[in-house]
């Protein structure tokens, strides 16, 4: 599932390539892309807009046009955003939109699940949008601070995985990045959000910061499907230092890392450095 790193390193690509183009014709084939808007309303709308800006938050691209639109797209689980560097697109099953920009070129959306939204938003709808979906600091911004992260864990009771997976402690982290954020942390996954001292806070803000500047530097994971905007993998995968590795050596203590749940999800720890019990 494409995180922060990943998003943003297609925002990076897609920017200087969609910035100032305008939309010339907008294919939607897939009705759960808008829902519950239909498709053809969508695609019409769409149709005439110019892009001013490709943003992200937290794991939303934001293409931002002239009119003061803005089309929000969030890739969930396998969505995947391709604009080849040239010659056109090849034939593909799971292709639910395609754009033709004002270059003659297209940008084409797949998605294989289907779990991937596109929101069409009026002007000044954006705040609220974020607001009312409790989405937190970015964390690679300077409103991150260990204040922001102490107020958004005080009083949690959930495991501190689970809370950093739902988005409102620091948008854009997802089951990848918050494994390596506390490993880095040398925090154990299960620990009370609340129970976290201010020295381990403070640890795990810059653990949340380094993890997510690895994945961007790495453009990446490629786990099975996320791809660049021209097809390429990322390297990240290369690079975990405890996700997906049950039984391999801590990187930092060589004891055998452990597989757990939480959240729902699977979560990778070293049991040595990461104690549920910290002295
Ligand atoms: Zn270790």
């Amino acid at each position: 599932m494409p995180e922060l790193p990943e998003v943003e390193t297609i925002r990076t690509r897609l920017a200087p390539r969609l910035e100032g183009r305008r939309l010339e014709r907008v294919e939607i084939v897939d009705p759960r892309l808008t829902r519950p808007e239909p498709p053809e309303a969508i695609a019409a709308a769409l149709e005439g807009e110019r892009i001013v800006r490709v943003s992200r938050r937290g794991k939303y691209l934001v293409f931002e046009f002239e009119s003061g639109r803005s089309l929000l797209v969030h890739l969930r689980m396998t969505g995947n955003v391709e604009h080849p560097a040239q010659g056109g697109l090849a034939a593909d099953p799971y292709r639910r939109a395609v754009v033709r920009l004002d270059d003659g070129s297209d940008v084409a959306y797949r998605d294989v699940r289907r779990f991937g939204t596109w929101d069409l938003l009026e002007p000044g709808e954006l705040e609220d949008y974020f607001a009312v979906r409790r989405l937190g600091e970015e964390p690679l911004e300077r409103g991150f601070t260990t204040r922001a992260l102490t107020q958004a864990l005080e009083g949690r009771r959930a495991p501190i995985k689970a809370a950093l997976l739902d988005q409102r402690a620091a948008a854009g982290v997802g089951n990848i990045y918050a494994d390596e954020a506390l490993w880095r942390a040398r925090l154990h996954p299960l620990r009370p959000a609340g129970s976290l001292t201010a020295g381990e806070i403070a640890r795990l803000r810059k653990a949340i910061r380094a993890a997510l500047e690895m994945g961007i530097a790495r453009q990446g994971a490629t786990l099975r499907d996320y791809r660049d905007p021209e097809g390429r993998r990322g390297r990240m995968q290369d690079e975990f230092n405890v996700y997906g590795r049950a039984g391999e050596p801590c990187p930092r203590c060589g004891t055998p890392i452990e597989k757990t749940r939480a959240g729902g999800r699977g979560t990778w720890f070293c049991p040595h450095c990461q104690r549920l019990d910290p002295r």
